[in-house]
């Protein structure tokens, strides 16, 4: 067998265009425009690169954007106030502090400061509360374009069994949680396996869908995998590589050549899961925007 690729771009370019429909519908009936505040702390390149392409989502879709930049040594009382401001400023719908945060900032506090229905990163605990819950919240945005992979590619997670390998709070937990509820586009049996599991190799095997992360790179192989199951990989590993030009390269939590030939469906990296993060990203934010963020 020969997986299909689940091609994150397109889906992710659908997600847009959606958006973008029900941004102009804001505007034309309640004069809203989105808007989305960024608050990026020190100079990791990797927050610079992934602040820069969401603040030209915001550009693509008509959304305000306002990004503010402070260095490391930035006081947690200072942050603090910075997102005081954005709570209480009507302009803004959706606040995104990029993490990580210097080891002096209280990563958690940081969080539980933002008003929760301006949360566009499904991160604050009453977000996650209520997504445990079923009920209507930001949902974060990893996991939530997990879901949409699988139901716009046919693969209705319903009815199914997923492992998904990993438990971290911003992807394992809540695609977990997203995946069990009993709501269309959801309601599989799902097992989590993580480093306490002695062996997951016996339990991935009777997966019909496989969510991998755990970021550690290509360690899902095809010999793990029930043949015909589908495999979303979310891992994000840059590994060296001295053919390329930087001298490294991006892979996955997953073997894509092993994999593929026994999987029926699989998500590249990069192109895959990556990519619809932004686009869940501007969703949320519109959902904020258009006060439906569940409170
Ligand atoms: P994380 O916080 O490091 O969590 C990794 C999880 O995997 C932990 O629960 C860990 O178990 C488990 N794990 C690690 N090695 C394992 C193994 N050998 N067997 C079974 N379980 C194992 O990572 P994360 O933040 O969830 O991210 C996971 C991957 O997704 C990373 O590559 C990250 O870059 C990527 N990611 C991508 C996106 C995207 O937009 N595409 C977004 C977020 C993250 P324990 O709990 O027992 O330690």
């Amino acid at each position: 067998m020969t997986a299909r690729v689940i091609d994150g771009r397109l889906m992710a370019a659908e997600i847009k265009s959606e958006v973008r429909r029900g941004a102009e519908e804001l505007f034309r009936t309640r004069n809203i425009t989105p808007g989305l505040a960024f608050i990026l702390v020190g100079d990791d390149p990797a927050s610079e690169i992934y602040v820069r392409s969401k603040g030209k989502a915001c550009e693509e879709l008509g959304f305000r954007s306002v990004t503010e930049r402070r260095p490391s040594t930035l006081g947690e009382a200072e942050l603090l106030g910075m997102i005081a401001a954005f709570n209480a400023d009507p302009a803004i719908h959706g606040i995104l502090v990029q993490l990580p945060l210097p080891p002096h900032i209280n990563e958690q506090r940081v969080i539980e400061a933002i008003d929760f229905r301006k949360d566009v990163d499904g991160f604050h605990p009453v977000n996650v509360g209520r997504l445990v819950l079923g009920l209507k919240c930001l949902r974060p945005c990893t996991p939530a374009g997990i879901l949409e992979l699988l139901v716009r590619s046919g693969n209705d997670p319903g009815g199914k069994h997923a492992v998904v390998v990993g438990r971290s709070n911003i992807v394992g937990k809540p695609v977990s949680s997203m995946l069990m509820q009993k709501q269309p586009g959801a309601n599989a049996a799902v097992t989590v396996v993580h480093t306490g599991v002695k062996e997951i190799a016996p339990l991935v095997k009777q997966a019909d869908i496989v969510v991998a992360a755990m970021g550690r790179p290509r360690s899902i192989t095809g010999a793990m995998l029930k043949p015909g199951c589908v495999v979303i990989d979310v891992g994000m590993n840059r590994i060296a590589d001295p053919s390329a030009k930087n001298g490294t390269r991006l892979v996955g939590d997953v073997d894509f050549a092993s994999a593929s030939a026994v999987a029926s469906a699989i998500t590249p990296v990069p192109g895959g899961v990556g990519l619809m993060t932004i686009a869940m990203l501007m969703k949320n934010t519109l959902q904020a925007a258009s006060g439906e963020s569940g409170s």
